[in-house]
């Protein structure tokens, strides 16, 4: 846990500023606010609870650990069912990624960047080492690829070569629609392992984690579940929509894979989604 914790804050932490560096390309107002996140509990478990406050600790993160009446003050609409909380005071969050990735994607497009959606079924290589992608519509050749599929990515990296155990934490999602006015900032209620965060399509709840693979469908039971723990921090909500699920890619240890192949040099993997590299960038570009 403490190795995991470790190297993902190394990650988390140059989030932050590299997202700055993106918004100096787009208009973000009204989409990100700066309020924190919110982790609260019950008094079960609370050995758990202290750990992860003392591992935050000596990584250096920010947090203020909170009363139930301070909770209180910050969240009023909460079903005061918690015994304890922290506040981390640095996060941020959007209220609307879709249009952000949006904001991005046209940037990319204004700059030169070209767009094909299609399905990439085969990677081969030609007799220089260099990659070629087939698609159901077409063949391409090109100098160097980046596989950035996310939980989808397993079938390509099998074929370059590359033993990488990704599997995927299947997560669900529901909206409550009008009632993002009940909360200012996400918030994680431990006990349970859900979140919710107020957002332009409502309050978005999300949760569990299922190792269910990629084909298995949805599981109405989880999708009440998630729908029932939300009624219990906030019993005025009625009808929920959007019922989604999702693939989370995930390794045994919860850390990304980012980097060259260690097989076929002109490959690189970005798994998890997470875009931000550390130092060791300079020496990736090199190797490309
Ligand atoms: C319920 C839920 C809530 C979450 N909440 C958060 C959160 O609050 N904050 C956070 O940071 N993360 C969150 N995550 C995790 C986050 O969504 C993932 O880490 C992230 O989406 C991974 O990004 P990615 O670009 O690597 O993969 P994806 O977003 O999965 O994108 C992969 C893309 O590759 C495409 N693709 C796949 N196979 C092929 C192929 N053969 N050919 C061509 N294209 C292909 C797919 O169509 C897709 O567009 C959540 C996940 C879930 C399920």
């Amino acid at each position: 846990m403490i190795y995991t914790a470790k190297y993902m804050h190394q990650i988390l932490d140059l989030a932050l500023p590299a997202y700055d560096e993106l918004f100096q390309d787009i208009d973000i107002s009204n989409l990100i606010e700066n309020k924190g996140i919110i982790y609260f509990w019950t008094d079960k478990d609370l050995k758990s609870r202290e750990l992860e406050i003392n591992i935050r600790k000596e990584l250096g993160v920010e947090q203020q650990l909170l009363t139930p009446h301070e909770i209180h003050d910050l969240e009023p609409h909460i079903n005061k069912i918690y015994h304890g909380g922290v506040l981390y005071p640095q996060a941020r969050h959007t209220r609307n990624p879709k249009k952000i990735l949006m904001k991005l994607f046209d940037k990319f497009i204004k700059l030169g960047g070209q767009f094909l959606k299609e399905d990439v079924k085969t990677i081969n290589f030609s007799s220089d080492n260099k990659p070629i992608i087939k698609t159901d519509l077409k063949t391409y050749n090109f100098n160097k690829a980046v596989i950035a599929c996310g939980a989808f990515s397993k079938k390509l990296t099998d074929q370059v070569n590359e033993k990488i155990p990704l599997d995927t934490e299947r997560g669900y999602h529901v909206h409550f629609k009008n009632y993002d006015h009940l909360l200012s900032r996400p918030v994680i209620f431990l006990n349970r392992g859900f979140g919710i965060t107020p957002m332009e399509q409502g309050l978005r709840v999300v949760g569990t984690v299922e190792f269910g693979g990629l084909k298995n469908p949805i599981s109405k039971r989880r999708i009440q579940n998630l729908a029932d723990n939300a009624k219990y921090l906030f019993p005025e909500l009625r009808k929920h929509e959007d019922e989604w699920l999702g693939f989370r890619p995930t390794l045994p240890d919860f850390l990304p894979v980012i980097g060259p192949s260690k097989k076929i040099i002109k490959i690189c993997f970005i798994l998890l989604g997470i875009t931000i590299l550390d130092g060791r960038w300079e020496q990736y570009q090199e190797k490309l």
